[in-house]
């Protein structure tokens, strides 16, 4: 399959007529091409958005909330085709896609085509001398990138909030996981989204991720994906006085006391470890126990992580798909080398899965839990984003926050106890955006969401979102 970029309505092929490879990490084959797109196809795109702007950011509310609206059902109609595309492109389970991705990217159009209808702004009287309001305008013309992890549904909680506040928007998937993106565009034309408002370019980071940055008519830009390519993008950017949402990596710690509710946390922290391969950028990878527990976890963690499936994406017995990519696959089994140099244990997994049949050419790898390692250790202290977590004891709470703290991360950090006074100190003093006490990823989507320290700038979600896609401008009546 081709696929091709959607500008100003329309399907079209890349203006250099280039094309990348597309591979389906569960078979290892070529699945496809995607347009290998550059400042070309920017140009165009931002000439269509510009052009749509106008009519587009003067629509009643009530209209723009019902094409809104009209996405999230379309995606929801082809709920079972866009799971098949999303587990083909990422090696995710189609369970995984059919649950999490799929229904999320429905849920993020809906959600914004009814915030949209509520969203306010402030006024400031002082009797007999004035009244000031504040008008939130869209920005103009916006850039949205993002990863390949949750592909649809990182996509969509940026495209979603820019559309409903007004803006015209010039999107990039990842280039390893680009399908859904491309169907987005046939959804959003039966949803009577105008030409123009939407453009979704296909290519890669450095050549048309950094095209879309640097595009001087692009006001503002949305990132998700790794530290590198945010500090990269913020270098760009932040000269050019353009607005900048960066959601980047993280090294989350799950912090465990022995006062935990012990069967929930134990089932949730192998979720929490596991999900779509430890892909998830809040997914716990530094696991701290307290000592007083930690031999029956880790007796019950090995146990109940030997007992996952690893398998191939369409077999509903499956736990765990494929790894997103060759380059991924071999980058997680270089991190496990490097934890047993730095001394670590492999309590278990550590090695690639053959997966017979279809998925005998795929990048499959155990869970993979790892001991005995220090915090200042490289395994501990960088980005795996992989099924591989590392587990320590810790005796006192003053050492568990340390630990915790103990990265330049701050993306998310899970904490089990049944201690109010500790859940209150401990959560205040984690240095991180998102704190989840006895459960883990469950989101409400009007709270903020974002990391600090190396997690990245500004906070994505409910009016967070609708502010960062809307400029204010105050007026004072005398
Ligand atoms: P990546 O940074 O390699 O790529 C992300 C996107 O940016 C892709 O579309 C890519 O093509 C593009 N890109 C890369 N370099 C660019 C550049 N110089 N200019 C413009 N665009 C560029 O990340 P990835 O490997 O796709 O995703 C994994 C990373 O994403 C992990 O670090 C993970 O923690 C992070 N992530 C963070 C969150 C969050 O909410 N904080 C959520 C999901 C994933």
């Amino acid at each position: 399959m081709t696929i091709q970029n959607y500008i100003n309505g329309a399907y079209v092929p890349p203006v250099g007529g280039r094309y990348l490879n597309n591979f389906n990490p569960a078979t290892g084959q070529i699945s496809g091409l995607l347009p290998d797109s550059d400042s070309a196809d920017v140009d165009l795109a931002v000439a269509a958005a510009q052009a749509a702007l106008p009519a587009w950011s003067m629509l009643h509310p009530e209209q723009r909330h019902d094409i809104l609206r009209g996405i999230a059902d379309g995606i929801l109609a082809r709920l079972d085709e866009l799971a098949a595309a999303e587990s083909a492109d990422s090696g995710k389970t189609i369970r995984t896609a059919k649950t999490i991705d799929i229904p999320r990217s429905a849920l993020n159009f809906k959600f914004f085509a009814t915030a949209l209808l509520h969203f306010s702004s402030e006024s400031h009287y002082v009797p007999g001398q004035s009244l000031s309001y504040t008008l939130r305008q869209p920005v103009g013309v916006v850039g949205c990138i993002s990863p390949w992890n949750l592909p649809l549904y990182l996509f969509t909680w940026k495209i979603a909030p820019a559309l409903a506040a007004g803006n015209c928007v010039v999107a990039k998937p990842s280039e390893v996981t680009p399908l859904t993106a491309y169907l987005l565009g046939e959804i959003c034309t039966a949803a009577g989204l105008p030409p123009g408002v939407l453009n979704i370019l296909h290519g890669q980071g450095p050549e048309v991720g950094a095209a879309i940055v640097r595009h001087p008519s692009i006001k503002a830009i949305s990132f998700t994906g790794s530290t590198r390519a945010g500090a990269e993008i913020a270098r760009v950017a932040a000269p050019m006085f353009k607005k900048l949402s960066l959601e980047l990596g993280g090294k989350n710690p799950n912090i465990i006391f022995a006062d935990c509710d012990y069967e929930t946390m134990l089932a949730t922290t192998v979720r929490s470890s596991f999900n779509n391969q430890g892909q998830i950028c809040l997914c716990g990878s530094r696991i701290y126990v307290e000592s007083s527990l930690y031999e029956r976890f880790i007796t019950d963690f090995i146990a109940r992580t030997n007992a996952l499936k690893v398998g191939f994406p369409s077999d509903p017995d499956s736990d765990l798909g494929a790894v997103v990519s060759k380059v991924h696959f071999d980058k997680i089994m270089s991190c496990i080398e490097l934890a047993k140099a730095e001394g670590g244990t492999i309590l278990c997994g550590g090695h690639a899965v053959e997966v017979p049949g279809e998925g005998a050419a795929g990048w499959y790898i155990a869970p993979t839990v790892i001991a005995g390692l220090p915090i200042h250790c490289r395994t501990n202290q960088e980005e795996i984003f992989g099924p591989v977590v590392t587990i320590a004891p810790f005796d006192t709470e003053a050492e568990a926050l340390v630990l915790a703290n103990g990265t330049n991360y701050g993306l998310s950090a899970t904490l089990w106890t049944n201690h109010l006074q500790r859940t209150q100190r401990f959560s205040a003093g984690l240095q991180a955006g998102i704190v989840w006490v006895n459960t883990w990823m469950l989101r409400d989507l009007r709270t903020p969401f974002g990391g600090v320290k190396d997690s990245g700038i500004g906070r994505e979600g409910g009016w967070d979102a609708m502010r960062f896609f809307t400029e204010a401008k105050n007026v004072t009546l005398g």
